[in-house]
């Protein structure tokens, strides 16, 4: 009888992974600027909620931009697996890709780890290029 489930957590899960993807993503983009100017569009990786899935996503920077402009979205790869229907709905289909914006508990983690909130963003103006070692 009882009705609680694995909902809740994996919600969580998921939401996590995408940040993960979100963040890998942020690097891609980081080093193609570093070695020199980035060659739109770039392959990303699918922000979709699976972490078996690699499939690789080329957008452009207008595109790229306007995903992160929004931190409860995510682009993934344009077919029904990569969509999650109980934590997000479609906000945009095109060819090449999805783009998913996450709901409720989700949304909010999504948030909570945008990689572009404002502490990201002012520590890397004070450290522009991080020295190792
Ligand atoms: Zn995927």
């Amino acid at each position: 009888m009882s009705e609680t489930s694995i909902g809740g957590d994996r919600d969580g899960r998921v939401g996590e992974n995408q940040s993960l993807f979100r963040e890998v993503n942020e690097r891609v983009l980081e080093v193609t600027g570093v070695v020199g100017v980035p060659i739109w569009p770039v392959s990303f990786i699918c922000e979709c909620g699976h972490d078996s899935c690699f499939e690789q996503v080329s957008l452009s920077r207008e595109e790229y931009e306007s995903v992160r402009s929004n931190p409860r979205t995510f682009f993934v790869a344009p077919s029904e697996e990569h969509f999650i229907p109980e934590a997000e709905w479609v906000l945009q289909k095109t060819e090449r890709f999805w783009v998913v914006e996450k709901v409720g508990e989700d949304g909010a983690l999504a948030e909570k780890f945008d990689p572009r909130s404002e502490a990201e963003r002012s520590s890397l103006e004070f450290h522009p290029r991080q020295q190792q070692g």
